[in-house]
């Protein structure tokens, strides 16, 4: 029997509360008494520093809510239907033994916390998941959100994820856990976030007309461009390399917001992937993280620039500078000197064009600032 309950799959859906369905939901609400039990203790999880007004919970529960999906097994009936002569409290008890001597611990649901506490769309989100106590250890942590992927890394009993809420999303989004344990078995765990709508603001820019409608000699240029920066960004290191909060790389003097759409002379051309901060020629650049240097260089319309790895699918890019003080590969600790602003590129005045990619992204590099980050 043990080798037929591996690999066996639970799925949680959040919100639901422990009720007093037992009696019409066998086998598989027996089935959540055997490996989590009640989560009468699962409460509201507060993010950490910011706390969350947001009920977070993860409860398993003794309703349909719990399901065991198709491609494990699940115990037939034989497992779980009452021999005759036997009540219920004794058959859970039975139940309970049973799942004892299979595992020494029970799964227990993980709690699950967010910054920003009101996520918006265009801006990322970082989730924090919680190992309960007493609870066994899952070995691997695997995430979804909004289509996209949300990569764990470990710190201590917690996981933590950057998730990525692409423009054009809102409403509520779910987040899907998957936790993986040592004897194969998958736990599943998924929480509902409400994602406020974001209204985007036009404007209109002059600059010089090779850039609105750059000349037919640049397009491979700018089309070799956009290739060496998608190859970076959906591209993800396998852990953090960040190693606390993240800094601001100028004074939080914003002349031109993230999302923007943009008209060049006249014409709607693109949409804004940074957020510009003021600084004249020369002016400082600081790493906003911990991370590794990658991709510098002179292109088309970012002028001199590159990125930051942070690990796990995070990148900030940094870009129009006048001078790259760092070179590829290079590890740099958040606030160290990378750069100096410049005007170089697609730009109407010298500015720092900051940039946030989170699992191939684009995000509001802002909303770095409303986040918690807490890694040893
Ligand atoms: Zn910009």
């Amino acid at each position: 029997m043990p080798t037929r309950r591996r690999g066996l799959i639970l799925r949680v859906v959040t919100r639901n509360r422990c009720t007093d369905r037992l009696r019409g939901a066998l086998p598989f609400s027996l089935l959540a008494l055997a490996l989590g039990g009640c989560a009468s203790t699962a409460g509201p999880v507060a993010g950490q520093a910011g706390g969350t007004s947001e009920e977070v919970t993860s409860a398993p529960v003794m309703d349909p809510a719990i399901e065991a999906t198709a491609d494990a097994p699940i115990p037939d009936a034989a497992d779980s239907v009452a021999p005759p002569g036997l009540n219920l409290d004794s058959l859970v008890a039975l139940i309970r033994s049973e799942a004892t001597r299979q595992r020494p611990r029970s799964i227990l649901p993980f709690g699950i916390a967010w910054t920003p506490v009101q996520p918006i769309e265009g801006s990322a989100i970082v989730f924090r998941v919680m190992q309960p106590r007493g609870g066994l250890e899952p070995e691997a942590v695997a995430g979804h959100f909004a289509d996209g992927v949300v990569r764990f890394g470990r710190a201590r009993r917690t996981w933590l994820g950057f998730a990525a809420v692409p423009i054009g999303t809102s409403g509520s989004l779910r987040l899907e856990l998957d936790f993986r344990f040592g004897d194969g078995s998958v736990y599943q765990q998924q929480v509902d976030i409400e994602v406020a709508p974001r209204v985007w603001e036009q404007t209109s820019l002059s600059v010089a007309p090779r850039f609105s409608s750059p000349p037919p000699e640049v397009q491979d240029r700018i089309a070799r461009d956009r290739k060496q920066f998608r190859a970076v960004l959906d591209s993800a290191s396998p852990e953090w390399l960040l190693d606390g909060p993240f800094a601001l790389p100028r004074p939080f003097d914003v002349t031109a917001e993230f999302g923007q759409e943009r008209v060049f002379n006249g014409e709607m051309q693109s949409r804004h992937t940074g957020l510009d901060l003021r600084g004249p020629v020369g002016a400082p650049v600081h790493a906003a993280g911990r991370g590794r240097i990658v991709l510098t260089g002179d292109f088309y319309f970012a002028g001199n620039g590159g990125f930051l790895d942070h690990g796990l699918g995070v990148y900030t890019g940094y870009f129009h500078l006048s001078e790259i003080l760092v070179s590829d590969g290079e590890m740099v600790e958040t606030g160290d000197l990378i750069g100096r602003v410049g005007a170089t590129g697609r730009v109407t005045g010298p500015h720092l064009h900051w940039s946030l990619w989170v699992d191939g992204t684009g995000q509001d590099a802002g909303s770095l600032l409303e986040i918690e980050v807490a890694l040893p």
